[in-house]
């Protein structure tokens, strides 16, 4: 597969013939080539979504036709979803389940989005700040204007479809930069959004590292960043942007406590928790990786847990059953080594894992056992993000102690509370600092809620109608209700 510089429509090389591969983190194989783009093609990608964005066939589309354009990217994701999931499997070591609900749910995302570009209002008069004889007051919301859009490798369509849904919504454009370790299946979502029917310059998708990310932000046409990654990226693009005041939204790194009470579930909650921080071989950035048990149901936990984590497939990807593949390079699989390493030499509890597999069918791929550790506050692994399959465990005594446990992090990504008492669960909830806090599940996301973080763990929120509005910008029309030259209020202000 070949992967084109996506620009102004139009599939194109990179303009100083520069091609690099990506691989199965499963085998090592070759599964992609992409153009990565020079200067003159960012340049150009800018230039297109510049021009679009001041098209009047773009800048005058109502929402009904907008609507129509995500519903028809939502179906035409449906009817290529087969291909996709082949590829995105390959590409991005997701497990054949992963890629599936990846693909479907990028479709429903689109949908959604569908219904909330139709029903947004762009001119909303406010009663209550109105005055007869005074004033009329309305808020107008209008496009930001041209979007850089930048993505990690961990669920590579999901997040492309994240980052696109709202501009086509709002009429905003994009030069939406793919992660280099998996550029595979943004392609085939410029060759969707193409047939969808929009706009050329609408949408421009390049792939590329930091080098590139770093020159299209730096780009002086660009009136907001959406960056998903990591807190340290993060922060130096807040550096690299502030010249420029553009708006931001930041979705970033995170230390997820997952907290399981004594009246827990424990049918339900043990396998919770490992779905919590093993999905995905841990490569999700709402990860329960700081599971939090209290103490009189601590034996019982554990031992139930540590039944079931050696009940966990680890296989290549494309092996049907599954339950979690290799991480996505080898770069990846070092750090998360490097941390388990640093845990043992920390003195932590290794209850489970802890190496690298390297036998038969895993010789070739990164594939690293699931691993848990009993932990401390004390420990690194209590406050730094691994992005891998490794769990801390700490045990708790009163509901104080779990919930400080809890806010003990600069992140504030996500949370869990499992208990059979949804009034306490609720209260525990609500304490958490945290943008998502699930009780009794993990992991489960809804297009039409916000998705984001408290402290480091980023700024502003994708998905939802709070997702949308943040490619908006507002503004206050203010028009005038009285017609007499006397009864302005500011006539004798400078006279
Ligand atoms: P990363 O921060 O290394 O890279 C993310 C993207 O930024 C890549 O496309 C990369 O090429 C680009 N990039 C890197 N340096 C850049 C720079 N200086 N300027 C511009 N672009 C640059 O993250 P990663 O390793 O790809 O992904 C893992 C991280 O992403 C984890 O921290 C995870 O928690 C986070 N993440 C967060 C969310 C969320 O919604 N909060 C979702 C997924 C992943």
């Amino acid at each position: 597969m070949e992967i084109k510089l996506f620009i102004n429509g139009e599939f194109r090389d990179s303009s100083d013939k520069t091609i690099r591969t990506s691989i199965d983190p499963s085998n090592g194989l070759e599964v992609a080539k992409y153009h990565v783009p020079s200067n003159k093609d960012i340049e150009d990608a800018v230039d297109a979504a510049k021009n679009a964005f001041a098209n009047p066939l773009w800048k005058n589309m109502s929402q009904d036709q907008r609507a129509d354009l995500l519903l028809e990217i939502s179906n035409k994701i449906k009817e290529r979803s087969k291909e996709i999931v082949d590829i995105e499997v390959r590409d991005s070591g997701s497990t054949l389940r992963k890629a599936k609900a990846d693909i479907h749910n990028t479709s429903a995302f689109f949908k959604v989005m569908s219904k909330v570009a139709r029903e947004l209002k762009l001119n909303i008069l406010d009663e209550s700040a109105t005055r007869a004889g005074f004033s009329i007051n309305s808020r107008e919301y209008t496009p930001v204007g041209v979007c850089a859009q930048i993505i990690p490798w961990n669920f590579p369509l999901v997040m492309a479809g994240w980052k696109i849904g709202p501009v086509i919504a709002t009429g905003c454009t994009t030069i939406l930069k793919s992660a280099e370790e998996t550029p595979a299946s943004a392609g085939i979502l410029a060759e969707i959004i193409r047939d969808a029917g929009v706009p050329a310059g609408v949408v421009n998708i390049i792939t590329g590292g930091a080098d590139v990310g770093r020159r299209l932000l730096n780009h002086p046409q660009i009136r907001k960043v959406a960056f998903t990654g990591s807190t340290t990226v993060g922060k130096e693009i807040l550096k690299t942007i502030a010249p420029n005041i553009v708006t931001t939204t930041m979705e970033l790194g995170g230390k997820s406590a997952n907290i399981v009470l004594n009246d827990a579930d424990l049918s339900i909650a043990v396998d919770g928790a490992l779905y919590a921080f093993l999905y995905h071989s841990g490569q999700a950035c709402d990860s329960g990786t700081r599971l939090l048990v209290q103490e009189e149901i601590y034996p019982e936990f554990m031992e139930k847990f540590l039944a079931r984590i050696k009940e966990v497939k680890v296989a290549p990807t494309t092996d049907p059953n599954a339950g979690y593949g290799p991480v996505v390079s080898e770069k990846q699989m070092k750090t998360i080594l490097g941390f388990i390493e640093k845990t043992n030499s920390e003195e932590a509890k290794l209850l489970a894992g802890g190496k690298r597999l390297m036998d038969g069918e895993f010789s070739k791929g990164f594939f690293i056992e699931p691993t848990a550790f009993e932990i401390t506050p004390k420990n690194t692994i209590f406050h730094e993000e691994i992005f891998g399959p490794v769990v801390g465990i700490t045990k708790f005594k009163t509901l104080e102690e779990g919930i400080a446990l809890a806010n003990n992090s600069k992140y504030g990504l996500a949370g869990a509370v499992w208990s059979r008492d949804h009034a306490k669960a609720h209260l525990i909830a609500g304490q958490i600092e945290a943008g998502t806090v699930w009780i009794n599940e993990y992991h489960l996301l809804n297009p039409g809620m916000p998705f984001g973080g408290f402290k480091e763990s980023g700024l502003g929120r994708e998905m939802g109608t709070e997702g949308v509005m943040s490619y908006l910008e507002v503004k206050h029309v203010w028009e005038s209700d009285c017609d007499s030259r006397e009864k302005k209020v500011w006539l004798d202000a400078i006279f």
